[in-house]
């Protein structure tokens, strides 16, 4: 293998630029050449690239983003975005691709590789960390500490006003972000998509806050059917009329921001078992690291996993809450 491509797509997740300088170097260790592209799957159609050496990807692991950029291209669903895509590959006689990106972005990868018989190897990038196929995707941790970070501020001003702060955490479909926060930030309650009915839940909860709290933290989910953090500080106030109820919504901060160490060495894993990936034969696959073990997954497989979140950790919570 002599020349490989490589594009980050979706969403962005701190981490990826990581990933992407591993990609690179490991491909460089190997005499390959690497082709970047930008935007993820529009600048494969675009054929919008750089080539890509060990400078290119100089001082980039701890920064945030990606360099590439990415998107989330809509001509790319429609066949004649895919078969031009092919095309941009193949005018680059490239002989594998890396993709960083979510499960979107390998539902992408399998309608291209229809078109072009290359392999292709993914590397998860998302911060929701529901993939199957692996314990650990790239953004999680930087995410969870992001989050951790504000919860902290938001628990100094709660205090001083004897604030009940409803925050809003991103988690479309997933409470994992929360319910890993909403421990280690010492939350009072937790409301998460995977979990029916948890209004009822928190109203039942409140009534057994220990009248000593001064300050109350409640998590929300985005994905939550309840409908977020404003609907739950509403309900709140009419149950507790007396308190003082403020909302925060963290949205996109929890993107952005230098990558953990634990997340800069994991990325770092991943793009580096990408390319090895590619030189073993392995195709339409993602890597992921289970039980620190690299695991490839096919790209059918590595979908969003409909889990129950742990009861052991929502009982922890429970118990830590009260
Ligand atoms: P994140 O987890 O951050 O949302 P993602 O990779 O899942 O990342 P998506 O927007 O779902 O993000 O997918 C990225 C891109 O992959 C889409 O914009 C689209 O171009 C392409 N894609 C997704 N699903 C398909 C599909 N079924 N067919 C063709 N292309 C697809």
């Amino acid at each position: 293998m002599k020349k490989i491509g490589v594009l980050t797509s979706g969403g962005d997740s701190p981490g990826m630029n990581a990933c992407l300088r591993a990609v690179v170097r490991t491909a460089m260790y190997h005499n390959m050449e690497v082709v970047g592209f930008y935007r993820g799957y529009e600048g494969l159609i675009d054929n919008a690239h750089l080539n890509l050496d060990h400078k290119s990807v100089s001082n980039i692991i701890h920064r945030g983003g990606t360099i590439l950029k990415t998107a989330r291209s809509e001509r790319f669903r429609t066949e004649a975005g895919v078969r031009q895509a092919a095309e941009t590959l193949r005018s680059h006689q490239l002989e594998g691709l890396v993709i960083i990106g979510g499960d979107g972005s390998f539902r992408g990868a399998i309608e291209l590789s229809k078109h072009i018989d290359i392999p292709i190897v993914g590397c998860a990038g998302t911060i929701d960390n529901d993939l199957v196929g692996t314990d650990f995707t790239i953004g999680y941790d930087t995410a969870i500490n992001t989050v951790i970070e504000a919860l902290d501020k938001l628990r100094d001003t709660a205090e001083s006003h004897d604030r009940i702060f409803v925050v809003e955490v991103m988690g479309r479909d997933a409470g994992l972000i929360a319910l890993r926060t909403a421990i280690a930030a010492g939350a009072e309650a937790l409301l998460v998509p995977e979990i029916k009915n948890d209004v009822d839940k928190l109203l039942t909860h409140m009534k057994n806050w220990r009248s000593s709290k001064s300050s109350k933290i409640v998590i929300v989910a985005e994905g939550d059917e309840s409908g977020g953090a404003y609907k739950i500080a509403d309900i709140i106030r009419k149950e507790i009329p007396q308190s003082e109820v403020r909302v925060s919504i963290l949205g996109h901060i929890q993107r952005g921001g230098n990558p953990t160490c634990m997340e800069r060495v994991n990325a770092s894993i991943l793009g580096y078992q990408a390319v090895n990936g590619l030189l073993e034969g392995h195709r339409n696959e993602m890597v992921g690291l289970i039980n620190k073990e690299v695991v490839y997954t096919p790209f059918e497989k590595a979908v969003k996993h409909i889990e129950t979140l742990s009861p052991d950790m929502l009982r922890l919570l429970d118990i830590l809450s009260l």
